[in-house]
């Protein structure tokens, strides 16, 4: 998505530890009406794909599961993190190494609200090296339902997350790919 690669380019800060910046739209202030258009960018992607639900991770996913979700009409569902492994067997649960905090937690979804018949799309702010899209994707598969595919409004390519998954046969399609960064150059992928 040209859009949110200028964007990134404008906005963004590339931090240290690989980490990129971008609280002016996406992370701490939401620019709703850019948020809107990248629904309608993964609309887009999945149109005919029979999508019944988005899953998503609190905190930051939400607002782009939810983006998409206005334009495709159906739910968001989005994951809760604990800090403690003492859940009850109403939920589905993953373990998740978080790449922001350095720290493990549990993602949790009450079982009411997947089930064998849906066709989830899993949605995130950004894929680094792809720790929270396994963890919801094992959580679509516990629920015996079917992963129609993962879109993360940023993927940093070169910490190779998404291909993994990618090789592991998951469709996985970023709005924006960052292929290099470092202070003050970011570059995407082509
Ligand atoms: P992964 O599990 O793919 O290693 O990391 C993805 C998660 O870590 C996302 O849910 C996101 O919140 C956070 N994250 C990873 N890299 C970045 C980054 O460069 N900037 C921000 N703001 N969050 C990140």
């Amino acid at each position: 998505m040209k859009a949110l690669e200028q964007k990134i380019l404008n906005e963004g800060t590339v931090l240290g530890g690989d980490i990129l910046k971008v609280g002016s739209f996406l992370n701490q202030q939401i620019d709703v009406a850019f948020l809107m258009e990248m629904g309608e960018e993964i609309d887009k992607i999945y149109k005919n794909a029979g999508v019944t639900k988005i899953l998503t991770i609190e905190a930051s996913g939400i607002a782009v599961a939810v983006a998409a979700a206005a334009v495709m009409k159906v739910n968001v569902v989005f994951a809760k993190k604990n800090k403690t492994s003492n859940v009850s067997g109403e939920v589905y649960s993953a373990n998740v190494h978080s790449f922001t905090h350095g720290t493990d937690y549990l993602v949790t979804v009450p079982k009411d609200y997947i089930d064998a018949n849906d066709k989830i799309l899993i949605i995130d702010d950004f894929l680094a090296n792809g720790k929270a899209l396994e963890g919801l994707i094992d959580i679509v598969e516990q629920a015996g339902a079917e992963v129609a595919g993962c879109t993360c409004a940023i993927e940093k390519g070169f910490q190779g997350g998404g291909d993994k998954l990618r090789k592991k046969g998951y469709k996985v399609e970023s709005l924006a790919v960052i292929e290099k960064m470092s202070p003050g150059n970011i570059e995407f992928r082509k």
